[in-house]
C-alpha cells in the first residue's frame, strides 16, 4: 500500500510561473494591461477562435455571454444536470430558469434528444457542458439551435484541449467558456477566457467591467483620456495581468501537460481492461477529450459495497478521490424551487450514485498511476460479490 497520502488534483506550477509572476509584479501594471492581452491573442492563436477576452473565471464568462445575449426573467436556457453548480447558478443570475434534461449514458453529458424535447418558446439558449473534457454532441446541438433559433453557450472548463470532428473546442463563432481555476487542465489559480466573434466579445468586454465603454488600461495609456462612460451596470470581471503572466507560461506547457494526461488514461485503461466491476471512461471515435477528469464506474452489482463506501477504502489506501458531480436536481436550491425528485434524470442520477474521479493531472509519476491502479484493483477485488 501506499505510504504517503495522493491528493486528488495538486495544481501543476513550476519555477517558470513564479518567474513570470513577479516579472509582472515588478513590471509597473499589475492589473488588466498588455500581458492580458497578450493571453487572449495566444489564446485565441492557439485554438484558432475568432477572438477571446480574459476574465476572472469561467463563471464570469458564462454569466457575461448570457448578459450580453440579452438573457433574462422569463427566458429558459436548457442545461445538463451532471455539472458544477456554476453553470445553473450564472442562468438564475441573470433571472432565467435553467431547464434541466437527461445525459447519454455512456458519455454523461447533455443529451441532445432529450434537450429537443425540452425546447418551448421561451427557451433562448442551450447551454450544454464538455464533462470531463469530452466534447458534447455539438453538431446536434447546433442542429436544434439554428432550427429553434436559439444560441449556444458551451461550458468548456473541462475542454482544454478538445477536439470535436477535428476541430478544437472553442474555434466556433459562439460563446464559449473556459475555466483556469486552480484544479483544471491550465491553469491562473483563478481566471476564465470567453471565446467566440470579436463584435460579441467586444460588447461582452464592456458587459464585464462595469459597463464601461473603454477599459482603465486604455484610459491610463499615454495620449489617452480621463473620460468614461457608463452604459450599463456591468460587473467586475477582468482578468489581472499577474494571472495573464501565468496563463501566457501554461499555455507554452499545454501540449506537454495534454501528453501526461493521456499517458495516466493509457495506464488505467490498460490496468482496469475487462474487470467485471469496472467500467471506464468512453471516447467516442470522432472526438479528442482533453481528459480534465478520470471518472471511473463502479458496477454495483458486482460489488459488496456501495460507492461512496468504496472511495472510504481508496482513502484508506492513501489515494485521494472525488465525485463529480453530485446532480444538480438533487442540490437542495434547485431541488426546491423547480420541485425536482432524483429519478426526474434517471440516467444522470443512476451514474452518479455510482461514480468516482481517480487523480488524473500532469504532476502523477509512473509511481503515483501504478499505485492508483492497485489500490482500485485491491478494493474492487477484496469487495467482489
Ligand atoms: C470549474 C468549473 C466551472 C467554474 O469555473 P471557475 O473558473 O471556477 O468559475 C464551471 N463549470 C464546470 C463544469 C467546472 O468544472
Amino acid at each position: 500500500m501506499r505510504k504517503e497520502f495522493l491528493p486528488f488534483s495538486p495544481p501543476f506550477v513550476g519555477e517558470e510561473e513564479v518567474e513570470a509572476a513577479v516579472q509582472a509584479l515588478r513590471s509597473g501594471w499589475i492589473t488588466t494591461g498588455p500581458r492580458a492581452k497578450e493571453f487572449e491573442t495566444a489564446f485565441a492563436a492557439r485554438l484558432g477562435a475568432p477572438g477571446a477576452l480574459a476574465l476572472s473565471s469561467c463563471t464570469a464568462a458564462l454569466h457575461t455571454a448570457l448578459v450580453t445575449l440579452g438573457i433574462g426573467p422569463g427566458d429558459e436556457v436548457v442545461t445538463t444536470p451532471i455539472t458544477f453548480a456554476a453553470s445553473a447558478n450564472v442562468i438564475e443570475h441573470t433571472g432565467a430558469r435553467p431547464v434541466f434534461v437527461d445525459v447519454e449514458p455512456d458519455t454523461l453529458n447533455l443529451d441532445p434528444a432529450a434537450a429537443r424535447a425540452a425546447v418551448t418558446p421561451r427557451t433562448k439558449a442551450i447551454l450544454p457542458v464538455h464533462f470531463t473534457g469530452h466534447p458534447c454532441e455539438m453538431d446536434a446541438i447546433h442542429a436544434l439551435a439554428s432550427e429553434h433559433g436559439l444560441a449556444v453557450v458551451e461550458d468548456a472548463a473541462h475542454a482544454l484541449p478538445a477536439r470535436y470532428r477535428g476541430k478544437l473546442v472553442g474555434s466556433s463563432a459562439n460563446p464559449v467558456a473556459f475555466s483556469f481555476y486552480a484544479t483544471k487542465n491550465l491553469t491562473t489559480a483563478e481566471g476564465g477566457m470567453l471565446t467566440g466573434e470579436p463584435t460579441f466579445l467586444d460588447r461582452a468586454r464592456v458587459v464585464a467591467l462595469h459597463g464601461m465603454s473603454r477599459d482603465a488600461w486604455r484610459r491610463y495609456e499615454r495620449g489617452g483620456s480621463w473620460r468614461y462612460d457608463i452604459e450599463l451596470p456591468g460587473f467586475k470581471y477582468n482578468m489581472p495581468d499577474l494571472l495573464a503572466a501565468i496563463g501566457l507560461v501554461q499555455l507554452r506547457r499545454l501540449e506537454a501537460m495534454q501528453k501526461r494526461r493521456e499517458e495516466v488514461v493509457a495506464a488505467y485503461a490498460k490496468a482496469f481492461a475487462g474487470h467485471a466491476a469496472l467500467e471506464v471512461p468512453v471516447r467516442r471515435s470522432h472526438v479528442d477529450p482533453a481528459w480534465h477528469l478520470y471518472v471511473l464506474r463502479l458496477r454495483l452489482d458486482r460489488l459488496t459495497i456501495d460507492r461512496d463506501t468504496f472511495l472510504e477504502k481508496m482513502r484508506e489506501q492513501n489515494i485521494g478521490c472525488s465525485v463529480h458531480f453530485i446532480p444538480l436536481h438533487t442540490q437542495p436550491f434547485y431541488r426546491r424551487k423547480y420541485k425536482l425528485q432524483p429519478d426526474d434524470f434517471p440516467v444522470a442520477y443512476g451514474n452518479f450514485t455510482r461514480m468516482l474521479s481517480l487523480p488524473l493531472h500532469p504532476g502523477l509519476t509512473d509511481q503515483d498511476v501504478a499505485d492508483v491502479a492497485d489500490a482500485v484493483l485491491e478494493v474492487a477485488s477484496r469487495h467482489a460479490r
